[in-house]
């Protein structure tokens, strides 16, 4: 274990309101920041951070805690790996003698495969230039098929899978790699017999490195025609596909600017030899919103240079509301004449390329030209049909400064009046805001009022003893007094709880307690950071009411005993019991 004394230090010395600032942007409000939230996608911010007690908690979505929980959710990483996270940026070295007692188990060592991915990717680059004839064949399709130059192939590492079943495990089994570490890397596959098998065969690799410089995965392709195209490594200890990206790793020294968005690997290369080292790929997937919010630490606009097929321009659209969402700015690149940008530059070179990189259109403009050549602009009905499509699009635009440059844009260019653009448009704003606000309301009821609670499901049979339950840790949770209290009396015990999430918390914050911890480090080793939100939201409606009055405490539990006991049809003599505790504490 990591002594508390360490956590403690940990979540002290990151400060919240400048870690949670570093993913969202903060407004102050009050005593306490707000933002957007990065757990679920919201227009009004819900997402609030309390410098006061280090926490935060989104009202939209019921996620909420300290620094550990905000680390474990948004880099997804479980409880040991968020606490070296937040460690490292605090410069605090955590004792080895801690950290090493800490992961034993059957957990796979993280280092062992980030070594093991090293060896792997040396092999497939030294295999590319060996003897083998389908190495050869894969040499030359890098370089005369591709256009690739030797230095390009080495700069990314690219390589060669050879056509067997087992010649890349034997060689990785010989360095002292295990067939577990090997599956769990995704190198290898274990059939339902149980043989190994290697995972890619006869592909030229493509392997995939983190910021950091890890080789985390590898992207395998076909040289013919033979389906699948692409074979990615799926998630694996070390990589999450749908966060990570290709080439970020150059890209990212070259993003303050802008960043290229490219389809496949293929492209990203060849805009990288070319001279655009600012070019990334999604690994084989459309982009997530964790990969928009990613890039968004490294640049603030995204140039979308997707296939000028169908399937491209459908992928780009849902790419520029992605990026968007995130604050991105993003235009979308046309290449005429070439279906993609390796095409391009070598019909027309790159000083063209670089031409249309400067004139490409903004997220706004594209969708505006998609309307625009869907209708015949002479004819009127089809003209009001225009008009109201792009008031449309011009309602989306979240700033009203921008919205106002739009309107006059469109209004000149139309010849319509602006003033009465600008009163539909207004309309179809103040209607979504309304709109959005009966769905996050309607959310909100569904996460906390139990209908379809994941957190606790008993909820839904009972609500009234939950909010009871609730009502008591709350109080437990923000005053260690009340707890010294409950327990010393025993008015309290874990059977005295109906639901198994509220009793769960309730035996947490008694063994913490009797072990003599008031903190509440417990947390974040033992839920996830949904079920700690939820505990969060426990301790914020007891915050919300000022009267910290012992009897409100009895006469919580007091009914607590009364609702489960009634519930549970029992025999009401144990609550005469209690009766005559509290009738003690009362008069005493
Ligand atoms: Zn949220």
């Amino acid at each position: 274990m990591i002594s508390k004394e360490i956590i403690d230090e940990i979540v002290m010395r990151n400060d919240i309101e400048h870690l949670i600032g570093g993913y969202v942007s903060l407004r102050r409000a009050g005593g306490n920041m707000k933002g957007l939230c990065p757990f679920h996608s919201e227009k009004t911010p819900s997402f609030t951070v309390y410098p006061a007690d280090n926490s935060f908690y989104c009202f939209g979505c019921g996620i909420g805690g300290d620094a550990i929980t905000f680390i474990k959710k948004i880099e997804h990483l479980d409880y040991p790996d968020a606490v070296e996270f937040l460690a490292k940026r605090a410069g605090i070295t955590i004792p080895d003698s801690q950290n090493a007692q800490y992961r034993t188990g059957p957990k796979i060592d993280k280092k062992r495969i980030y070594d093991m991915n090293v060896v792997a990717a040396k092999y497939f680059n030294a295999n590319l230039f060996s003897n083998d004839p389908k190495a050869r064949e894969a040499l030359k399709y890098f370089t005369e098929k591709r256009g690739l130059s030797i230095s390009t192939i080495k700069h990314f590492g690219l390589g060669f899978a050879s056509d067997s079943f087992d010649a890349f495990s034997k060689y990785m089994l010989a360095r002292g790699f295990t067939y577990d570490e090997m599956v769990a890397g995704f190198l290898c596959g274990k059939s339902e017999k149980g043989h190994y098998y290697d995972a890619f065969r006869n592909r030229v690799m493509f392997p995939i490195i983190d910021v950091s410089g890890n080789v985390i995965a590898f992207g395998g392709r076909v040289m013919d025609d033979s389906k699948p195209k692409y074979k990615n490594s799926s998630d694996t200890p070390v990589f999450k596909k749908s966060r990570n990206l290709f080439a970020l790793n150059f890209a990212k020294n070259f993003a303050e600017e802008s960043l290229i968005l490219c389809e496949g690997y293929m492209d990203v290369i060849a805009l990288h030899a070319a001279g655009f080292s600012n070019a990334i790929a999604t690994l084989g997937t459309a982009i997530t919103s964790e990969q928009a919010r990613v890039l968004s630490r490294y640049t603030k606009r995204i140039i979308i240079s997707y296939d000028a097929d169908e399937a491209g321009q459908k992928a780009a659209k849902r790419a520029m509301q992605l990026l968007g969402e995130v604050g991105l700015e993003v235009s979308v690149l046309k290449i005429p004449d070439a279906k993609d940008p390796d095409e391009y530059i070598k019909k027309h070179g790159r000083d063209n390329f670089a031409h249309l990189l400067k004139n490409t259109k903004s997220k706004f403009e594209y969708n505006v030209e998609g309307v625009l050549g869907k209708y015949n602009l002479e004819l009127p009905q089809d003209k009001i049909n225009a008009i109201a499509d792009i008031e449309k699009l011009i309602s989306e635009v979240y700033s009203s400064a921008e919205r106002d440059v739009y309107i006059h844009a469109i209004a000149k260019r139309l010849s319509v009046d602006p003033r009465s653009i600008k009163d539909d448009v207004e309309r179809m704003v103040a209607r979504k805001m309304r709109e959005g606000r009966r769905a996050e309301e309607k959310r909100i009821k569904e996460t906390t009022a139990g209908f379809s609670d994941r957190i606790n499901p008993d909820y839904v049979k009972a609500p009234a003893i939950a909010k009871n339950e609730e009502n008591v840790l709350g109080f437990l949770l923000l005053y260690p007094d009340k707890r010294k209290i409950v327990f010393a009396d025993k008015l309290l015990c874990a059977d005295d709880f109906y639901t198994e999430f509220n009793k769960r918390v309730f035996s947490f914050i008694e063994s913490a307690h009797l072990s003599g911890d008031d903190s509440s480090d417990w947390l974040n080793e033992n839920f996830t950071p949904e079920e700690v939100g939820r505990i969060m939201k426990m301790k914020i409606n007891r915050m919300a009411f000022s009267s910290a009055d012992d009897a409100v405490l009895y006469d919580s539990i007091d009914s607590l005993k009364r609702s489960v006991q009634k519930k549970e049809a029992i025999k009401t003599s144990t609550f005469e019991g209690l009766d005559a505790i509290l009738k003690r504490k009362r008069d005493s």
